[in-house]
């Protein structure tokens, strides 16, 4: 385009976040809309693998990264009994060498606010708080972004990167109901003092039970072990990150198994463990108007089972900031943005559905079978890991 339009962003999530860096490191201006009072993200742990990492490299983020971020040596699948290894993906250099960056572990608050930084050095005024997207009016001159307090922004292109609940996503396909799958998810965070001394090596470790797994892995170069339990229940289904539930109930959840699950649960502050409903939602066939498109969890909300919803939304971030580049309109690149992502981002999340059979079956027999018909880390290499938002080409 023979200027570059401005953008606006509902959301200053990981997405959006990631978004307004890669467009304004492009020399877009860009304006980012966030509904809450102020920036910030709930303490727990995220996992992105090099698809996302060599996309934050290019936005110049190595070395704030590499202050505090885990590089697991490997992702090991567990009986949740016995704590038998069954099959185990290498990670650390191998991952880096295949790849191009390395795998990491992070703090959802340590990687939003380096984004936030990284934005804010680029333009200190993009974000602006308390300002809540409710929809959006657009023609063929512009885009006009609706926020709750009445104001209405004008601009040539609106991202929803508003999350899971997103409010424009709405306004493209209505009220889309999710369904909850009879899983919720229990995090908590267990500061290493707390635990016995040199207690697990620093892997990604997830443990595989009847009707319920547990992911575990270190935070923070080592010093936050994070532990995210997912749980078959019956009737739950809060969505909200932030509720917290009785320590006794995570506890009861996970009697019987190995004693590493048992010192790990312990050590939990018993006031601090948190539960969540899992809902899926029908992959949307497309994402865009003529000026208005969707980007991260907005667009394809994923179960967390195979840790690619935030590595999707950064890798959405840097293909729609080609696809703005490359075109000469806005509606043909939004085009090609949804053209080149759907196909993707719909496998993962189909993928990620199917984990949670894979990761649960009843009986350890059950599980061993499943996973000896599959070799993980080849899947996987073939094409998740291997994927090249900076460069892949967009047809
Ligand atoms: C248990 C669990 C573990 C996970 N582990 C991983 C992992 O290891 N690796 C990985 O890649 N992903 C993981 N994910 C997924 C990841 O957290 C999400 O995919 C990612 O946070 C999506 O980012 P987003 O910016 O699209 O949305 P969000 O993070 O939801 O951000 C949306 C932002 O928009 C704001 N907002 C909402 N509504 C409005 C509005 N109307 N107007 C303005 N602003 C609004 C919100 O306040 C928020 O700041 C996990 C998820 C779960 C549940």
């Amino acid at each position: 385009m023979s200027t570059k339009p401005q953008v606006l962003i509902a959301g200053a999530g990981i997405g959006g976040l990631t978004a307004a860096a890669s467009l304004l490191n492009a020399g877009y201006t860009v304006k980012v809309f966030e509904a809450a009072p102020e920036l910030g993200e709930v303490g727990a742990g995220i996992q992105n693998s090099a698809n996302a990492v060599k996309v934050l490299y290019h936005l110049g983020l190595k070395e704030a990264l590499d202050k505090v971020v885990v590089r697991p040596k490997a992702y090991n699948f567990r009986v949740h009994s016995t704590g038998e290894v069954i099959q185990s993906m290498p990670l650390g250099e191998s991952h880096e060498q295949r790849f191009g960056a390395p795998y990491v572990q992070i703090h959802r608050a340590d990687i939003h606010s380096i984004l936030v930084d990284k934005v804010r050095e680029l333009d200190p005024n993009c974000i602006e708080l308390n300002a809540q997207a409710t929809g959006f009016e657009e023609d063929e001159n512009g885009v006009t972004l609706l926020l709750a307090d009445g104001r209405r922004i004008s601009g040539d292109v609106l991202v929803g990167a508003d999350g899971i609940k997103s409010n424009i996503r709405k306004q493209i396909h209505g009220d889309q109901p999710a369904n909850y799958t009879g899983q919720v998810a229990w995090r908590a965070l267990i500061p290493v003092e707390n635990l016995p001394e040199n207690f697990l090596e620093a892997n990604v470790d997830v443990w595989c039970g009847p009707g319920n797994h547990a992911v575990i892995y270190y935070l923070r170069g080592g010093e936050v072990l994070n532990f995210v339990g997912l749980v078959a229940h019956e009737g739950w289904t809060e969505e909200g990150w932030t509720i917290k539930c009785p320590w006794e109930e995570l506890k009861a959840d996970y009697e019987g198994w190995h004693p590493t699950i048992q010192t790990i649960i312990d050590a939990a502050d018993k006031d601090q463990c948190y539960r969540w409903a899992l809902n899926n939602r029908a992959a949307l066939p497309f994402w865009s108007t003529k000026r208005v498109t969707l980007l991260g969890d907005s667009a394809h909300p994923t179960l967390p089972y195979l840790a690619q919803g935030a590595v999707m939304a950064i890798e959405d971030s840097c293909v729609l900031t080609r696809c703005l580049d490359q075109c000469d309109n806005i509606g043909d690149a939004l085009d090609l943005y949804q053209r080149n992502r759907i196909e993707r981002t719909t496998r993962i999340v189909n993928e990620s559905t199917a984990n949670a059979e894979l990761f649960q079956h009843s009986s350890e027999d059950e599980l061993k079978a499943a996973f000896a018909a599959r070799n993980i880390d080849k899947e996987r290499t073939h094409w998740l890991y291997s994927y090249d938002a900076l460069n892949v080409e967009l047809v």
